[in-house]
């Protein structure tokens, strides 16, 4: 994954829009279940990415490994 993915919309197939999560800091995180303590190995922000002729919104983590289910 990474910060500057190309995504193209499922529906149709217009090239999604980077964006960013509206809150106090601008960014969005995620930590994975159950939540041992607040780490950066267990967390990630998430992204969304906007399709402007849709309005279709997909949300990426930064960090999926941080997501595996066997850490
Ligand atoms: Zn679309």
């Amino acid at each position: 994954m990474g910060l500057n993915m190309n995504i193209n919309c499922l529906k149709c197939n217009n090239k999604m829009t980077k964006s960013r999560a509206s809150s106090l800091s601008g960014k969005l995180t995620l930590i994975k279940e159950p939540i041992k303590y607040f780490t950066t190995k267990e967390s990630s922000i998430v992204i969304p990415y906007v399709c402007s002729q849709c309005g279709l919104v997909e949300w990426y983590v930064d960090k999926p490994q941080n997501f595996n289910e066997r850490t």
